[in-house]
């Protein structure tokens, strides 16, 4: 059962599975976060633009009317349904529970109040990823999620990938960066994700948390087909090579 962690005039913060973890095959069994807009659903906000309010300039959501969103994350009933289930509700107490949590699994991590992120991943593994890092006020993450770097963040702030990698590490930031194909890390300091080359489950693996010592990480564009040829197209005017398989994170 979802519930409510936080809210103010705007957003919401939800945690799900920390009673039913999710069954998802990646990240196995662990809690998530959501953050929200608070006035209208997910699918709504992403009709309306309204999912600025927790997506920022996030290059996958698409033109803000509803059009063009390369995510990999289907709002139409998962996050609907928990917009529902907790929109009306009071706010809780963050619940005790053993699993490991995955911050943002919509929404961005910088959206989230620093002092209940802290909270949160206390004594936990955790996963968190942001497009949001090369603004000054995301700085504050660098600790607790990966920079995520992909060929249309890259095109859109005019540099190539590896450079954009680059300027990130060259922040602090570890980075988790969204590859074409398999074994497509170029550099010494990115290693695929083991899920893909070992199936280690991401509450097992803990490497996607943030600025540490370990290696970047390099992965596969999320999802199959009907947003893989999408992206390849927008970001690369490319659409031969094959997908690979489905990912859920990052
Ligand atoms: S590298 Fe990141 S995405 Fe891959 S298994 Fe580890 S935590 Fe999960």
């Amino acid at each position: 059962m979802a519930i409510k962690l936080w809210q103010d005039s705007y957003r919401m913060v939800v945690m799900s599975g920390h009673d039913r973890p999710s069954t998802n095959r990646k990240t196995g069994p662990m809690a998530q976060t959501w953050i929200m807009p608070l006035a209208s659903s997910p699918t709504e906000a992403v009709k309306t633009g309204k999912d600025a309010l927790v997506c920022g300039d996030c290059p996958l959501r698409g033109d803000g009317k509803g059009g063009e969103r390369l995510c990999y994350l289907n709002l139409g009933k998962g996050p609907n349904g928990i917009y529902r289930s907790v929109v009306d509700k009071d706010v809780e107490d963050l619940p005790n529970h053993p699993f490991g949590v995955r911050l943002g699994a919509w929404g961005d991590p910088v959206y989230l109040p620093r002092t209940l992120l802290k909270k949160v991943v206390k004594g936990k593994s955790h996963v968190g990823y942001t497009h949001q890092w090369m603004k000054k006020s995301a700085q504050w993450l660098r600790p607790y999620c990966m920079a995520s770097v992909d060929d249309l963040m890259a095109k859109k702030v005019g540099m190539n990938v590896k450079d954009l990698a680059r300027h990130a590490w060259g922040m602090g930031w570890r980075t988790f960066r969204i590859t074409h194909a398999p074994g497509e890390n170029w550099d010494k300091k990115e290693v695929d994700c083991p899920h893909l080359t070992h199936g280690v489950q991401c509450k097992d693996c803990g490497l996607c948390k943030g600025a540490s010592e370990a290696l970047s990480i390099s992965n596969p564009i999320h999802g199959r087909g009907a947003k893989w040829y999408p992206y390849q197209a927008t970001a690369i005017g490319n659409t031969s090579t094959k997908p690979a398989s489905s990912t859920t994170t990052g």
